[in-house]
């Protein structure tokens, strides 16, 4: 989708439902929604058996004709290779089922195709269930690129509560980020002048301050509490197509998680990296960084580089950098970033490193 940057604008999705019992309801979406022809499946090698295959049941039953494609990692690659498959099959629209990979391969390359695209998670480890932007490794930006809002998300509470916890801990992780991502859209909207629009950032800080409230229901893994977290997670979504950028969601915490992935590599989840950053970047502000340290240890998410499996000096190094990817978005890491002696100070005042 080509964007004229002067102009403001929204796209949202036309159906989200949230609930029991929903990968059976994809069929019924998509006659509602007017899709005829062939539907492309976008899943992984776990999630296809288990949600994949129930999903295309449906959209058959429907009426419409269903291939898959099977995909393991999220990178520029793999992106076109199902660019391609789109293209052979003719695909009217595209069905990202399964993680956060999934979702966003299937996000972009149908973004790219110019081909509609439908959100149906299995897990809720962070915000781009719902937004209309993907990261994808190998690209030339290490972050999030603008691919295209999903016209529905369907989201299966079960499914969601039956996979592993500590991705649902990862995306609340993603969600209480929120706090110091408003605070430097705020800081660039003083600073630099930059837009800032009350309604997202509000939107995105309610989601965040929901889910802490919430944090003992959401332990507990019942319904109300995926609920809260799978709902905060599409509110963070719509907050972004609101904004008409990733602003509300995404901050230093996020140019620090990017930084961790150059530096160290895959060895957590993005959503836990965004929390610990969240930590040292509500200190930088001035914050209560206590607040978001006590939430992550009390709903099971990592705080310390120990637990997202990076050393100190990984963790100081990307904390370093973090201010030079993306130099146009500005937050609290200024335009120089953070010096080192400075790094180290905020990493172990905060408990990240011992
Ligand atoms: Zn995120």
């Amino acid at each position: 989708m080509e964007v004229d940057e002067s102009l403001h604008y929204m796209q949202l999705p036309r159906e989200v439902i949230v609930g029991k019992n929903v990968l059976g309801r994809v069929g019924e979406v998509c006659t509602r929604l007017g899709f005829t022809g062939t539907a492309l499946v976008v899943s992984g090698p776990i999630t296809y058996p288990l949600a994949g295959e129930p999903v295309a049941k449906s959209v058959t039953k429907a009426g419409l004709k269903v291939d898959h494609v099977i995909v393991k990692e999220s990178t520029e690659h793999v992106a076109n290779h199902v660019v391609e498959t789109i293209k052979k099959a003719k695909a009217s629209l595209v069905l990202g089922v399964g993680g956060g990979k999934d979702i966003d391969l299937a996000k972009l390359s149908s973004a790219k195709s110019k081909v509609p695209f439908m959100s149906v998670p299995t897990a809720a480890s962070h915000d781009g269930i719902a937004s209309p932007y993907a990261s994808i490794k190998g690209g030339s930006r290490p972050y999030s690129v603008r691919a295209q809002a999903p016209v529905a998300i369907l989201t299966d509470i079960d499914v969601i509560a039956d996979s592993p916890y500590n991705l649902l801990a990862a995306g609340c992780a993603d969600i209480v980020a929120k706090f110091t991502a408003v605070k430097d859209w705020q800081l660039a909207h003083k600073l630099k002048n930059e837009y800032y629009g009350d309604y997202a950032a509000n939107l995105a800080m309610m989601s965040a301050k929901l889910v802490t409230k919430n944090a003992k229901e959401i332990l507990k893994r019942n319904v109300e509490g995926v609920k809260t977290v799978v709902e905060a997670l599409i509110s963070c979504g719509v907050a972004m197509s609101i904004a008409g950028s990733s602003r509300p969601c995404s901050g230093s915490e996020h140019l620090f998680s990017h930084a961790l992935d150059i530096v160290a590599g895959e060895t957590s989840l993005h959503g836990e990296r965004t929390g610990v950053g969240a930590i040292l970047c509500a200190y930088l502000q001035g914050s209560n960084w206590e607040a978001i340290r006590t939430f992550l240890k009390e709903i099971g998410a990592p705080s310390t580089a120990k637990e997202l499996n990076v050393s100190p000096e990984q963790l100081v190094r990307a904390l370093m950098m973090a201010h030079s990817l993306r130099p146009e978005r500005y937050t609290i890491l200024g335009e120089t970033g953070v010096a080192e002696a400075a790094a180290e100070k905020v990493a172990r005042t905060t408990g990240v490193i011992g």
